[in-house]
């Protein structure tokens, strides 16, 4: 018999997993052929997550859980769930059922036909979303494929169906910036994306403010490409090429002309400018090598405080 596991990850959900487990029951209870793993990673609450996941656990021992020192992040807590699973198909769900468990029987039958390795799933609205967090998305998903070999999916959400093979090569990778949305795609396999609309969470609210969405999608560009690096030397570039020109215009100028002082406005102008793109580009050479600073301190991703 395959075995499916179901990674939870999970951050001041208490309100949320006794609903998901719910939900999730009456969809494994319909899948008679198939074992099933739930594992839910506690991503250090602060509320009584871990004592529900416990209490579920001592209840149904196909529930398993893992919970963290602190709250080390989603990417993290994916990571630790991938690691932990012993699922023949591996899948990731969020706790607030706008993953719909729905899906699952029809993933399963995809998979197990063989031709895909991966099932994605994709949302085609963002209804219920504050539309200027949307518009910003939809510039970042523009600017990051513009940027990127990998290609990410505009709406792509972290709910997929795996094969082994594939969550495997996804664990090998250990880096420390984990963008999972580029690392899924980077490890290639086929996938399928199923489409649906937007579902809004069913309790609790939602843990990511707009700026740990913009900080999250910094950390995609900088994890999945290098183009800014290569902007900033092209803007250096031009800058130069620039110079030369005002160089020989103002000899000429000076030689036709004589030279009366003034047009220190301009200077002074043209001195903020190229400042300013001087500390952008640094910047951007900043945050890469942040990011290999941190990459070369090994620190691990997550710590386990308990487990069952
Ligand atoms: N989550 C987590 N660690 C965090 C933040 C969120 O494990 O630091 C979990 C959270 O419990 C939920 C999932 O990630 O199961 C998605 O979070 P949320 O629903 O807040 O995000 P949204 O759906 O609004 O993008
Ligand atoms: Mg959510």
């Amino acid at each position: 018999m395959k075995k499916i596991s179901i990674v939870v990850s999970c951050y001041n959900e208490e309100e949320t997993i006794t609903l998901f487990y719910k939900e999730i029951n009456k969809v494994i209870n319909k899948m008679k052929n198939v074992n099933f793993e739930i594992i839910f990673v506690d991503d250090g609450s602060k509320d009584k997550t871990l004592e529900v996941c416990k209490d579920l656990h001592k209840k149904d021992k196909k529930v398993k859980y893992i919970s963290f020192s602190r709250n080390f992040g989603k990417e993290a807590a994916m990571l630790a769930g991938l690691e932990y699973a012993s699922g023949d198909y591996v899948t990731l769900m969020d706790a607030d059922l706008q993953d719909p468990p729905s899906l699952l029987p029809e993933m399963y039958k995809i998979l197990e036909e063989g031709n895909y390795d991966c099932v994605g799933t994709r949302r085609v609205t963002r209804k219920g979303e504050p539309s200027i967090r949307s518009f910003f998305a939809r510039c970042f998903y523009k600017l990051i494929n513009k940027m990127s070999k990998v290609e990410m999916v505009d709406g792509a959400r972290d709910y997929r169906f795996m094969t082994r093979q594939m969550v495997d090569s996804i664990i090998n990778m250990k880096e420390y910036n984990r963008y999972s949305k580029g690392l899924f795609s980077f490890v290639g396999f086929k996938t399928k994306w199923l489409e649906y609309e937007n579902i809004e969470r069913v309790a609790g609210e939602t843990k990511w403010s707009f700026w740990k969405l913009f900080k999250y999608a910094l950390e995609g560009i900088v994890a999945f490409t290098t183009a800014p690096l290569a902007i900033a030397s092209i803007i250096g570039i031009i800058l130069f090429l620039l110079s030369l020109i005002a160089i020989i215009f103002i000899i000429i100028k000076t030689l036709v002309f004589g030279d009366p002082v003034g047009g220190w406005p301009s200077l002074a102008c043209i001195l903020l400018c190229v400042s300013g793109i001087q500390l952008l580009c640094m910047g951007i050479i900043g945050q890469y090598l942040a990011k290999t600073y941190l990459e070369t301190k090994r620190r691990p991703i997550y710590i386990i405080k308990e487990t069952d």
